[in-house]
């Protein structure tokens, strides 16, 4: 038998394979399943971004190899983007990582920036690929709470010194996955006042940028003063776009580690197909209509969902952000238990909170990536099973 690399054993098993395996299995029993257990933005990338790419893909210059690092308009787009949303400036030659989907840095910084032995900062609850680099780094990870009555705001002060000592890089998450809880301009000069003091990198993942509620839209990290000494920004097309099939995402921020990202990116994919890179582009710095209809659509979609959550009786808080809700199982399940539960009896999809950490336990998390009438039917059919 092959013997894989020690470093792979520790990846994470793929806990969301597990859930589509599960959902699968339902469906197949040839029951009409509605799957809230996954992030996947149900709804089309918009046209007039597909149509760039249609144009694009007949472009000779995209079919040879990309330019190492991308090409220098999808940055300026990006940087374009952050000026016009958060008066944020930032330099495109230097200070912007073309990445294959957030994913990919999120996974590399910490190959880029932690040797074995050192400690890497993760939120519990939190996404589980920030897991999968510390992992291949040989690393070692120290899990910072996140509870409601913190509004799921870790607590600096509680990091013992010994930890501190050994720390490099954290990671943070608002709007956040999986809680559904927003940052605030406090917390995060709070935070860059605790990396300048631990020495500790700051990684934000700001993967739900675009999704933020009640007419407050979330801020960037990056708005900070002094962010951009501490760390970087992952911003991505995935879910403010409705691309996360296309795979396109930004580190910016530091320039230092954003050359080291580019560095370690060149080695692995040289850069994406450039007519995917002219279609980013268009994303950016044409009509932002579609951002705000996706936002309205989400919003409203929570309000159906938690409309419906109340008639049952299920006590739960808005998010304020992101596409997703943090529901507290009833009492005598955990969360492993009660998913189960709701897809066997009642073939509703909902991930259970454990799978992002132990603090996770107790709760589940819906996504609101279905219609309203889908959405209704799913809290309904967990209603008539009287467990609330
Ligand atoms: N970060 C968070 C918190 C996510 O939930 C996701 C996707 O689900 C990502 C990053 C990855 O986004 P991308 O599609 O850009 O790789």
């Amino acid at each position: 038998a092959i013997k894989p690399a020690e470093r792979m054993t520790g990846l994470p098993t793929q806990f969301f394979a597990k859930l589509v395996a599960k959902a699968n299995a339902q469906m197949a029993k040839g029951r009409d399943v509605i799957n809230l257990g996954q992030g996947n933005p149900d709804q089309p990338t918009p046209p007039h971004i597909v149509a760039k790419l249609q144009k694009a893909a007949t472009n000779p210059l995209y079919h040879r190899y990309p330019p190492f690092s991308g090409f220098p308009f999808l940055k300026e787009a990006v940087a374009k983007r952050y000026k016009e949303d958060y008066n944020v400036d930032v330099d495109p030659a230097t200070e912007v990582a073309i990445l294959f989907g957030g994913k990919t840095g999120l996974v590399e910084i910490s190959q880029c920036l932690l040797n074995p032995g050192d400690v890497c900062l993760v939120p519990d609850p939190g996404y589980p690929d920030y897991w999968s680099g510390v992992a291949l780094a040989g690393a070692e990870m120290r899990f910072m709470p996140l509870t409601a009555d913190r509004n799921y705001l870790p607590d600096y002060s509680a990091i013992d010194e010994e930890t501190l000592k050994r720390a490099k890089l954290m990671f943070m998450n608002y709007p956040n996955n999986p809680t559904g809880a927003v940052a605030t301009s406090a917390f995060y000069e709070e935070t860059v006042a605790f990396a300048r003091q631990s020495g500790v990198v700051v990684a934000s993942d700001f993967a739900y940028g675009a999704i933020g509620f009640d007419s407050k839209r979330p801020i960037s990290f990056l708005q900070t003063p002094g962010a951009k000494e501490v760390g970087v920004e992952f911003y991505t097309l995935s879910k403010s776009y409705n691309m996360a099939g296309w795979r396109v995402g930004f580190a910016i921020g530091n320039p230092q580690i954003v050359s080291l990202i580019n560095l370690i990116q060149d080695h692995y994919y040289c850069s994406l197909f450039g007519g995917i890179q002219e279609a980013a582009a268009e994303a950016l710095t044409g009509p932002q209509q579609c951002v705000a209809d996706l936002n309205a659509t989400y919003e409203s979609r929570r309000e159906a969902l938690f409309g419906a959550l109340e008639r049952i009786g299920w006590k739960a808080e808005r998010p304020g952000g992101s596409f997703f809700c943090w529901l507290p199982v009833p009492e005598g399940h955990t969360s492993e238990s009660f998913a189960d539960l709701v897809l066997q009896e009642a073939d509703v999809v909902v991930a259970p909170g454990v799978g992002f950490g132990t603090n996770g336990e107790g709760y589940v998390r819906l996504g609101l990536l279905t219609s309203e009438a889908r959405l209704i039917e799913a809290v309904e059919r967990i209603g008539k099973l009287g467990l609330f």
